[in-house]
């Protein structure tokens, strides 16, 4: 009895940290800052003392971490007056670096909700990775940003762009923008409108890491947004709708992580369920992210591991520096859909020119030259039939 008590205590004593484990969330260790953020910081609207004290917060982790961090103040105008807000920078130096990489995500928010997803979840990720690479000695020099006021017009973003060097930019690498990367059915990475080495490497590295989430490439000329978003900023579809926009047009190769699906051709949602909508809503809670299960915790430590190996592992090293040759201006124009809506232009004109002119015809206001000239017919004159031999 001795011993099968003793061989109980064992047991017990063997599986009790097991069991702590497989409860603990250090798996997840992306959502334990989403966690901490949104609960210290739930209001982040642009401009508001909420925003302040979110980019706060921020620049202490990076300072517990051993950063070096830079505080960038930037004030704009909107209908509703002066905005102040900032972006927090922290930068590790490698010691024979191959260029610079940026990564970025921004830490404002929308006035309804809490930004759990946008961006919170981008937030989280960044402090994650940069826990992780804080004691590295990388190939590159790495520089994480928490952009303020994005929802306002990509604004952090903007600035930190304007203060950067000709020769900064050029030597920059790579900007990878982590934003809304928590509810959603899928990853997405978008870099440019056409299939590249660092996208689909970026892809097959997401999803080598055996969990049930699956990122795939942006499907290309998916959600077109040919409106022109602000008369400045000219974004194409989704993929280009957050902070990468504006590496992009000064020249650094992006890329873009987020989740949701495209399972319709024309329009970009976070998941086929409805109740799980949350782009700017009320419904952007750590409550409703909690609700969407273990797929939001998995969506954000596949990009946090993803980003880790990308950073450390020499395997990419080529593909990374190459990333600037990929880029390929106005492709929205060379590609598919354009040429059906240069067709379909050429066509209404076509038949506007055709009614227009017969209309004018029916009201007899064209002359008898002009008639001539035209070819406008009621019927053929004599002069206008030719003998056949
Ligand atoms: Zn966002």
């Amino acid at each position: 009895m001795k011993k099968i008590i003793c061989l109980f205590i064992i047991i017990l004593i063997a599986i009790a940290p097991m069991a702590v484990f497989a409860d603990s969330s250090d798996q997840y260790s992306a959502y334990d800052f989403l966690n901490d953020f949104i609960t210290e910081c739930p209001q982040r609207v642009s401009g508001s003392e909420g925003e302040t004290l979110a980019a706060e917060y921020i620049q202490n982790k990076f300072i517990e971490m051993g950063y070096q961090t830079e505080w960038q103040e930037f004030s704009f105008t909107t209908d509703s007056g002066t905005i102040n807000s900032q972006n927090v920078v922290a930068r590790i130096f490698a010691q024979n670096s191959l260029g610079q990489i940026i990564i970025g995500a921004h830490y404002d928010s929308v006035n309804v909700g809490n930004g759990a997803n946008d961006n919170g979840s981008g937030v989280a990720v960044l402090l994650d990775i940069a826990q992780k690479i804080a004691d590295l000695s990388l190939n590159y020099d790495v520089v994480l940003v928490a952009f303020g006021a994005e929802e306002e017009g990509f604004y952090g973003s903007s600035h930190f762009v304007n203060n950067m060097s000709m020769t900064e930019r050029q030597s920059t690498l790579l900007m990878i923008n982590i934003d809304s990367v928590a509810v959603g059915d899928n990853l997405y990475f978008f870099g440019e409108d056409k299939a590249t080495a660092l996208n689909d490497s970026l892809v097959e590295l997401a999803n080598s890491f055996g969990y049930s989430q699956k990122a795939y490439a942006k499907p290309l000329s998916k959600d077109l947004n040919i409106i022109y978003a602000t008369t400045d900023i000219p974004y194409y579809h989704t993929g280009y709708a957050s902070d990468n926009l504006v590496f992009r047009i000064a020249g650094i190769p992006t890329e873009f992580v987020f989740s949701g699906t495209f399972e319709k051709y024309d329009s970009y949602t976070q998941t086929a369920d409805v109740d799980f909508w949350n782009m700017h809503t009320a419904n952007d809670t750590l409550l409703s992210l909690n609700s969407f299960g273990v797929k939001a915790k998995e969506n954000m430590q596949i990009v946090s591991d993803t980003l880790f190996n990308f950073l450390t592992n020499d395997d990419f090293k080529d593909i990374i520096i190459n990333a600037r040759a990929d880029m390929t201006n106005d492709i929205f124009w060379q590609t598919w859909p354009a040429y059906v809506i240069y067709g379909v232009l050429l066509l209404g004109f076509s038949i506007f020119g055709f009614l227009y002119l017969r209309k004018l015809r029916k009201l007899d206001l064209l002359t008898v030259n002009q008639k001539n000239e035209k070819k406008v017919f009621e019927s053929a004159s004599v002069e206008d039939i030719y003998d056949l031999k």
